[in-house]
């Protein structure tokens, strides 16, 4: 008996340390968590997992992102789906380059020193240590990834999917080589992307520089510029064709101060004529959308920069220099010689490289690209046609957006660690080769002196092809038949173009399907005040921290119960102690059904047996509602909806009532067909309740659920709870919600006269229709039980008895006569000493908020507690006084 007691008893506090490892290695151990090899695709659920970098620590971004995938992969799979939630991680180029860099300073050492090969190999055994940290975070969380399918991006499936898709696009004329203006950073001397590049607002200067034009010194234009410098590049200047200012200077030729060269006066709409003068100078290797214009008029590219970002032979005899350097002395002698015209202040973004912070230098230089436009039709039409749809709807635009006015997409990174181009120069004769296999000699000359492309692709390159590469392609795999296109995808609105674009586009270009059926944009956190969370500002909440004060089920539960479909959310940690506060609840009341079901099998339960009461039907009845409102929400992705369904089921519902109405019964010591019933509706309630918040709380859920009578190995495979449409009853609600009436009424009664709540006391009930007062009389054990009363009797023809409280609802009266009951002398003084202090306070506050400097300085947020605090103050006042008056009366 002691050992079954031992077994089926919770500790008697909830400690998620101890449980959420425990269940964790269970769920592995017995293989939960792997999907099957299926036939019937039908049943088949696959989400493939926002690979995080190998450089990575769980943020609450990530805890977000992934909860929320959790919540759906273990909802289907409780439904009996096979489900794939297939996780991996990014080699994240750049991100993995620079840590190893920082690791080997310590050295004294930098990447040349070691060499490539050397360095790539460092690279490597740095993620062999350090690159599952993420991984091993998200098992803390609970994630119930497919870990025999983990994935890496530079693993060998997987790079052989890169290389496939590069030498397609080539031979098809969809990739090429060409020069082009990128982000540049001198420090770490790559190109970087757009979403690389951290663009800063900054005090600058606008310079006007005056140009003369060549047929008479006299006439001259004037353009302004932030980058003096670049004017070494310049190779044409350019206004607006509907500028009437400048229609005259159109295809005459201006002279390059300091330099002498002849510049072509251009006509572009690009250009604004409310910038500065509306000229502008036009230095295409230097700016892109000079560039662009460049290419619109064939001028010339004169790089003046060399790849540290110091000045090169172009620039004459400003060479050698850095871009300051150049700048200070190109300004000098404009000024000297009479080129300056003036200088403004001015404010513009600055872009800085998002790892080192360096200055980013526009530059010009040979890169690969992918021709765009062709691939981003297809993958316009799936959104369009609602293949592919975005949740919330409103994502659709951005990524329309984005996709209508696309520019070809610059693939080459000048780094070390990435997955390598496989283009290959030979030296002799200079042939290119672009290959699947490595070649070891020319295919033209067979000379052995060939080399491979420096470059390595841009990483979302490689996580373009993440949804299927993942699955096995190129080869033909059961799981690539299984699981693509995937179900869902789970991501940030700040990666649509990216990365959800790119997959659209690769997906159906190289599957002839698309990617996902479903995109969930997921919210941005941000603090409570509306902030965003940075390290700056010190109001970053860290997802590990707070697993280790509260657990994984409490913060996956605020995560969920946050997630509405908005832009971003706020979070607390106030909030997570309020789910925290929830697992409490919910472990306290099963430690309490559970003492309840010691010998209680549902097996052995006879339906027709039981004899279900008023509060057995309604709790029922509640239950099957809320089975419904939780799928309903999980379906159209309304976290919030669906967590605060479950949590006010649990905690309003049962806890508060139903559990309290039939403690009662439970109590007895004899079997009777009502205990068996209210055993029975206490198990079949918890059991429902806990498989509901399973996907949510998967921790706690199964350590419960495991003691509580159950048939399969884990709550995690044990069915999703199916509402029933034709058991929904209605009309319960209303007479349930009499008798809690008369009960909270009473209870209000004894707390504002001051009687202990348990203290027995008689009452009388007038009620107005008879089918009430017959309701009443009927559940007048439950009423005595829960609001501790004596005796009651119910009539229509009730008079108010003497010296009583009354309680007034819609068409009852509740009287409790007090004398006897409590001193009334004493009473009538504590309410007047709490009468006076209350005034007292009162008069305090209002006098703040007639203060016209107090009103003026403080926060909105501190004046509305401060009348939050009179009202909540005025309200007690005025019960005190009715309750004075009554006593008084008497
Ligand atoms: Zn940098
Ligand atoms: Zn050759």
């Amino acid at each position: 008996m002691m050992e079954k007691q031992q077994q089926s008893q919770l500790q008697s506090v909830y400690n998620p340390k101890i449980v959420e490892d425990h269940w964790y290695q269970f769920w592995l151990e017995n293989d939960l968590f792997t999907a099957t090899e299926n036939k019937d695709k039908r049943n088949n659920y696959s989400i493939v997992m926002p690979p995080p970098n190998i450089t990575g620590s769980l943020h609450i971004g990530h805890a977000l992102n992934n909860t929320l995938q959790d919540i759906i992969i273990r909802w289907k799979r409780m439904q009996g789906d096979n489900v794939l939630w297939l996780p991996g991680t990014d080699h994240a180029g750049i991100a993995t380059q620079n840590v190893v860099e920082r690791e080997i300073a310590k050295e004294g050492k930098t990447r040349h020193d070691l060499g490539r090969e050397e360095f790539t190999k460092r690279a490597w055994q740095w993620r062999e240590k350090y690159g599952s940290n993420i991984l091993n975070q998200l098992k803390k969380m609970g994630c119930s990834c497919d870990w025999s399918r983990l994935r890496f991006t530079l693993d060998e499936g997987l790079s052989k999917a890169v290389r496939k898709v590069f030498v397609t696009l080539y031979q098809e004329g969809l990739i090429y080589r060409s020069n082009y203006v990128i982000n540049w950073c001198p420090r770490c001397k790559t190109a970087l992307a757009d979403i690389e590049v951290e663009q800063r607002e900054e005090n600058a200067k606008l310079y006007y520089v005056i140009y003369p034009l060549k047929e008479s010194v006299e006439e001259t234009i004037i353009v302004a510029t932030t980058r003096p410098e670049t004017m070494l590049g310049d190779t044409a200047i350019a206004v607006n064709p509907k500028d009437k200012r400048y229609e005259k200077y159109i295809g005459k030729i201006a002279r390059l101060p300091l330099v002498g060269r002849e510049l072509p006066i251009v006509a572009d709409d690009y250009v604004d004529p409310e910038f500065g003068t509306g000229a502008v100078k036009i230095t295409p290797a230097h700016d892109l959308n000079d560039f662009e214009l460049g290419q619109r008029h064939q001028l010339a590219e004169i790089n003046i920069l060399n790849d540290d970002g110091t000045t090169n032979q172009n620039a004459g005899e400003y060479m050698n220099m850095t871009v300051l350097e150049c700048r200070e002395k190109v300004l000098e002698d404009l000024k000297d010689k009479g080129y300056l015209k003036k200088i403004e202040n001015y404010k513009h973004s600055i872009g800085h490289c998002y790892r080192c912070d360096t200055v980013i230098e526009p530059y010009l230089s040979k890169q690969w690209f992918v021709k765009i436009k062709d691939l981003a039709k297809p993958a316009i039409d799936a959104v369009e046609s609602n293949e592919t749809s975005f949740i919330p709807k409103r994502w659709s635009k951005v990524y329309f957006e984005w996709m209508y006015n696309i520019r070809d997409w610059c693939i080459s990174r000048q780094l070390w660690w990435g997955h390598r181009i496989p283009v290959w120069y030979c030296k002799d004769c200079g042939e290119m080769m672009v290959r699947m296999e490595d070649p070891s000699e020319c295919s033209n000359c067979h000379s052995k002196n060939i080399v491979q492309d420096k470059d390595v692709l841009d990483t979302w390159f490689s996580s373009a092809l993440w949804p299927f590469s993942t699955l096995g392609w190129p080869e033909k795999t059961p799981d690539l038949e299984n699981f693509y296109p995937t179900s869902l995808l789970v991501t940030g609105f700040d990666i649509i173009f990216f990365w959800v674009a790119r997959m659209m586009m690769m997906g159906i270009k190289f599957r002839g399907d698309i990617p996902f059926e479903k995109v969930f944009i997921n919210p941005l956190i941000k603090d409570i005040e509306g902030k965003k969370m940075s390290k700056s500002k010190g109001n970053v909440i860290d997802p590990l921290l707070m697993i280790d004060q509260y657990g994984a089920d409490a913060l996956r539960m605020t995560l969920a119960a946050l997630t509405i479909q908005a832009n971003y959310i706020r979070l607390s940690k106030d909030k997570i102690e309020t789910f925290r506060n929830f697992t409490n609840k919910i472990w306290n009341v099963s430690r309490f059904s559970l003492t309840h079901l010691e010998e209680f099998n549902p097996k052995e339960v006879k339906e027709e047996n039981l004899q279900f009461s008023l509060f057995d039907e309604w709790i029922l009845n509640q239950l099957n509602q809320t089975i419904k409102k939780v799928s309903d929400s999980l379906q159209n992705f309304k976290f919030s909806d669906a967590a605060m369904a479950i949590y006010e089921f649990t905690w309003n519902y049962f806890c508060d009532w139903y559990v309290e109405l039939i403690k009662e019964t439970l109590y007895r010591k004899d079997s009777s067909p009502e205990k068996e019933t209210a055993q029975y509706v206490l198990w079949f309630v918890l059991d429902n309740i806990l498989r509901l918040l399973h996907p949510f709380m998967p921790f706690i859920t199964e350590e419960i659920w495991q003691k509580i009578p159950h048939q399969e190995l884990s709550i995690s495979i044990s069915g999703w709870p199916e509402y029933k449409k034709e058991k929904a009853k209605k009309n319960l609600e209303e007479k349930v919600s009499t008798i809690q009436e008369v009960i909270k009424t009473i209870r209000n009664i004894k707390a504002e006269m001051n009687i202990p709540l348990t203290k027995g006391i008689d009452v009388f009930i007038k009620v107005v229709d008879s089918s009430k007062g017959k309701l009443i009389k009927e559940h007048l054990s439950f009423i005595k039980n829960l609001a501790h009363v004596q005796s009651v009797e119910v009539s229509e023809s009730m008079k108010k008895p003497e010296c009583a409280a009354t309680g007034v609802l819609e068409d009852i009266e509740i009287f409790v006569p007090l004398k006897g009951v409590i001193d009334l002398d004493a009473e009538v003084h504590r309410l007047e000493k709490k009468l006076l202090k209350i005034e007292k306070d009162m008069i305090l506050i209002n006098k703040k908020l007639n203060n016209t400097d107090f009103i003026q300085k403080a926060p909105d947020k501190i004046i509305k507690k401060e009348r939050e605090k009179i009202k909540e103050q005025t309200d007690i006042r005025d019960r005190i006084q009715k309750n004075l008056k009554a006593l008084k009366s008497i």
